[in-house]
């Protein structure tokens, strides 16, 4: 029997989802080398003489989400080269509000004397704009972990790829392979709500208006998305089946129920589902194996936190890892052992305060309880009738850790 060679790689990364992406381009940028890992395959005849970045790119083009991203996020993105300018589409206003219930508020971008509140991309647009800064042999993929044993200052990966099993040792191991299966490091508090996600047109045009919109059953959001509306339409599962199950027309109709009537629908797309749950793992490192994005955390939806928080955990952590890189000092390993604690410390506001952020929104609107629906109402008029306390909320979503007290 034949002993499998050991390849070593500084940093190794598991999953090239936008987050794992990020983070190798990151440390690409600050001259640092790492390796992407990523299950998925490349599709037959994708690659012979392709980049190998072309599965993973491909793969991606059948996830129907859009993802709204902050003005900060696309200042990050823009850094790495990875801002799709062309697919994106400016939020200029925010408009906020409950179904049957008083109050509502208006977050205007005039207010903060930014070009946009943010930006809506389809998750695709975003994954082939990353993978497109990708260097050739960054990524290998279509793997199948066999094996992960940590020790003392390495950790060695054993996988499967294109039918060969080899084995990496890297001196430190990231996992960004999104949101976790069953792992009891993993805290799980289930909304018992699902996403259902389509494109629609509205009449008249949406202006570059995104609405947030809490009803009892789930918020209901809107996202302008080229001339259309990405819509996200949270339900209980089993109403989100009846609404998978609907023709355009019933489903158009029930759409326009949960908003009202300022706007009309037409043409809905495709439809996808996506249950929700907040998952929160319970340390972002364990001796040279780090934590990040969905993985680390998976939010609910509803305030668009989950990758834009992701991306922050990324560039922190490229940031950490350069300061203390291998290359640039003798004692190696163990500077980067200290600084992966650091990264940790570093992460626990902007994780937990988003985390609270979005479970406390999702809470308390999503119910018909009557002095709530009050209180609620009471809230959106405070907000809408109180400039601070409005730029509270605002800023936090336009800029997110920085905007933290
Ligand atoms: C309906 C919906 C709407 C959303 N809207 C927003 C929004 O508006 N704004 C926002 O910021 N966020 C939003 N999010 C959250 C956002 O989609 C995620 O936070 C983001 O995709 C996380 O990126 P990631 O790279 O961590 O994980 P993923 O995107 O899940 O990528 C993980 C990668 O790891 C790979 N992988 C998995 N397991 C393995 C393995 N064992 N071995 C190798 N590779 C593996 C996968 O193939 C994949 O490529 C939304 C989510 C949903 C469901």
């Amino acid at each position: 029997m034949t002993e499998t060679v050991v390849e070593h790689v500084d940093i190794l990364i598991i999953g090239a989802g936008p987050v794992g992406m990020t983070l190798h381009l990151a440390l690409a940028a600050g001259g640092q080398k790492s390796l992407l890992l990523d299950r998925r395959p490349r599709p037959a005849g994708g690659g012979a003489s392709g980049s190998s970045t072309l599965g993973v790119r491909e793969a991606q083009q059948t996830d129907p989400r859009a993802l709204a991203l902050s003005h900060g996020a696309c200042q990050l993105l823009e850094q790495v080269n990875a801002w799709p300018t062309r697919a994106a589409t400016a939020i200029e206003t925010i408009h906020v509000s409950q179904k049957g219930g008083f109050g509502r508020t208006v977050i205007d971008r005039a207010d903060y004397d930014l070009p946009a509140l943010g930006y809506v991309v389809r998750y695709r647009d975003l994954a082939a704009a990353l993978a497109a800064q990708l260097p050739p042999n960054a990524l290998l993929d279509g793997v199948e972990i066999l094996d992960i044993t940590p020790a003392d200052d390495l950790v060695t990966v054993s996988l499967r790829h294109a039918g060969q099993e080899r084995r990496f040792e890297t001196k430190v191991l990231i996992h960004a392979e999104g949101t976790p299966d069953d792992d009891p490091h993993v805290k799980v508090s289930d909304y018992d709500q699902h996403a259902v996600v389509c494109e629609v047109t509205p009449t008249p045009g949406h202006g570059k208006r995104a609405w947030e919109r809490f009803t009892p059953d789930g918020p209901l959001a809107l996202l302008p998305l080229g001339n259309d509306y990405s819509v996200v339409f949270t339900l209980p599962p089993a109403k989100a089946d009846a609404v998978m199950a609907m023709d355009d027309d019933a489903f158009t109709a029930a759409l326009q129920s949960q908003f009202g009537s300022r706007m009309s629908f037409s043409k809905p797309g495709p439809r996808s589902r996506f249950p929700l749950a907040l998952r929160m793992r319970d340390t972002l490192v364990k001796g040279n194996e780090v934590w990040i994005g969905n993985t680390a955390q998976t939010l609910h939806p509803v305030s668009g936190q989950g990758f834009n928080l992701g991306l922050r955990d990324a560039w922190q952590l490229a940031e950490i890892l350069l300061k203390n890189g291998v290359d640039r000092d003798h004692q190696g390993v163990s500077r980067w052992d200290e600084s992966l604690s650091s990264y940790a410390a570093s992460r626990r506001l902007d994780r937990q305060g988003s985390a609270f952020f979005t479970d406390r929104i999702v809470r308390t609107f999503s119910n018909d309880f009557g002095p709530l629906k009050l209180a609620r109402g009471l809230g959106l008029l405070a907000l809408d009738l109180c400039p601070p306390a409005r730029h509270f909320v605002a800023k936090r979503m336009i800029w997110g850790a920085r905007a933290w007290p």
